[in-house]
């Protein structure tokens, strides 16, 4: 077998069989394929893409291409959740410890945040002393003890998929859903989980803009998980705006610990309990997302899930005081309040224009290289349905450095679009599972 054959058989549209693909991942992982010749191959799915059959064996290679996790010793059934990413979307954190003080164990690994999307990990080391690099020991340990651990992905599992991320930034080949389907679901599914409840993201902040592609996107990864026996339930929540009041890291901690206390904001809380609820569903702790949310209302009420939150802080090294006291946290030096240019309705806030705007601040990354700065980041005081007069603040920024605050202004200028009241987007578009 050799790489051109392969790329020439899908730059042709024909399709590829198990052996040659298994053969391609394997090979690419071990250096034999060259980076150019896969980049070909990218490009080739990226035009022809991949049938049903062919991405359950690309994902499951992938998968296999290093160390897959097993925790059949721990006698919980083990669902995690992923998140396509937006914008002030912290729903992790506050879910993790709800879900699993219910009963269910969640070795969750997150990514970090990259362009005007956040990430769980960066969010996570704005806690003092919080680490999300664990050794393998360690992560189990916790999980065991916890039921909950929120890490990095080790360098151990799914090499090719770091490999061929790499890659396809480089080569336009990132935006093929074969490809991010098979990404997202071969690390998901290393994690030797009975369920996953996945929250693809639609609209302006999300990389699905609309609900069709969106919703191509989600049927594609249920499937890959269905095929490989891992039940998958995906929904398709709203991206156009950010998800609660607070855009950064330290803040965004803040308002997950305000779920945790059952005061968070309503579209936050509500895309929590929705996915929770499918969580505690999938792992059969409950028989209806109705009684599941019972449940979850019921471990935020009594405190079980902050105080869990607590432990799993403290376990992972962090200062668990936080939970009380969050002028523990890292706080900017800085405030700058945006008026409204306009009395009105607010009817919508452009979260790709907010998630940008909190980056070009340091709240996030432009390149991979970047540091991200835990404290700095964009509080929304007017969002949807809300209404507003001339010159009342829209937003108040959070800010270290001066030079940053021109470029996120400009971003943010036509960010809000006030005028006559609209009827409020649906938040929870549809739900999708085999
Ligand atoms: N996230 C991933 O993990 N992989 C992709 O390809 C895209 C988003």
């Amino acid at each position: 077998m050799t790489a051109v054959e392969l790329i020439e058989k899908k730059r042709d549209g024909e399709t590829l069989t198990a052996n040659e693909i298994r053969w391609l991942i394997g090979a690419y992982t071990d250096g034999t394929v060259t980076d150019y010749q896969m980049a070909a191959m990218t490009m080739a799915v990226f035009i022809n893409g991949l049938n049903g059959e062919e991405l359950a064996v690309w994902t499951d290679s992938m998968m296999h291409s290093g160390d897959v996790l097993n925790f059949d010793h721990i006698p919980k059934p083990k669902v995690d959740k992923h998140s396509t990413g937006g914008v002030g979307d912290k729903v992790s954190i506050p879910l993790g410890p709800m879900v699993a003080s219910c009963g269910v164990a969640i070795p969750m690994m997150s990514g970090r945040g990259l362009g005007h999307t956040g990430g769980t990990l960066d969010k996570l080391e704005s806690i003092p002393g919080f680490t999300t690099g664990l050794d393998q020991s360690k992560f189990t340990a916790i999980l065991e003890r916890h039921g909950l651990v929120l890490a990095g992905q080790s360098e151990s599992l799914v090499p090719a998929d770091r490999k061929l991320y790499a890659l396809r930034d480089a080569t336009g080949t990132v935006p093929s859903i074969p490809l991010i389907a098979s990404s997202i679901m071969s690390k998901k599914l290393a994690e030797d989980l009975d369920g996953l409840v996945l929250d693809v993201k639609v609209g302006h902040g999300a990389f699905m803009k609309d609900v069709e592609s969106a919703r191509k996107l989600a049927e594609t990864m249920v499937g890959i998980g269905s095929a490989h026996g891992t039940t998958t339930v995906a929904y398709l929540t709203s991206m156009d705006e950010p998800l609660g009041f607070e855009v950064g890291n330290a803040s965004e901690i803040v308002e997950s610990i305000a779920v945790l206390r059952g005061n968070g904001p309503d579209d936050l809380t509500e895309v929590t309990m929705v996915l929770a609820a499918e969580m505690l569903v999938l792992g059969k702790i409950d028989d209806s997302v109705e009684a599941a949310r019972q449940r979850l209302t019921r471990t935020v009420e009594s405190g079980s899930a902050l105080e869990l939150f607590g432990k799993v802080i403290e376990a992972q090294g962090g200062d668990p005081r936080v939970i009380d006291d969050q002028s523990l946290l890292p706080s900017a030096s800085h405030t700058f309040e945006l008026k409204a240019p306009k009395s009105g309705s607010v009817r919508g806030v452009n979260a790709l224009a907010v998630g940008r705007a909190a980056m070009r601040l340091g709240a996030g990354r432009e390149t991979k290289e970047d540091m991200v700065d835990p404290a700095v980041g964009i509080s929304l005081r007017a969002k949807t349905g809300h209404t507003v007069e001339i010159g009342e603040p829209v937003a108040v920024l959070h800010f270290n450095d001066h030079d940053r605050v021109e470029a996120a202004l400009a971003l943010l200028r036509d960010a809000w679009d006030i005028g006559d009241p609209a009827g409020p987007a649906p938040l929870v578009i549809e739900r999708i599972s085999s």
